[in-house]
């Protein structure tokens, strides 16, 4: 009796430690993911220049109101470009 009682405690603790694994690996990789979309999002957002193609932080794009909607460059002179070739 004494001897499966032992037993059975032991399986119950293997599936306690097994499902704090679980649980604790699973919250490692969602604490990650949060890490990752923080930096995405709180980190630069990157946008594309129409006129190249390039893609530049938005704090340090050139960005320029054309035809009500706001569009970024990487300089000065691809928004003249881009100006130039839409005429
Ligand atoms: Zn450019």
């Amino acid at each position: 009796m004494n001897i499966i009682k032992i037993l059975v405690i032991l399986i119950l603790i293997y599936f306690v430690y097994r499902l704090v694994r679980i649980f604790s690996s699973r919250r490692m990789v969602e604490s990650r993911e949060r890490t990752q979309a923080g930096a995405r999002s709180g980190g630069e957002d990157l946008v594309q220049d129409p006129c190249c193609g390039v893609y530049v932080p938005k704090s340090q794009s050139y960005s320029r109101q054309i035809e009500g909607q706001t569009l970024y460059f990487c300089s000065r002179e691809c928004c003249d470009n881009y100006l130039e070739r839409k005429k």
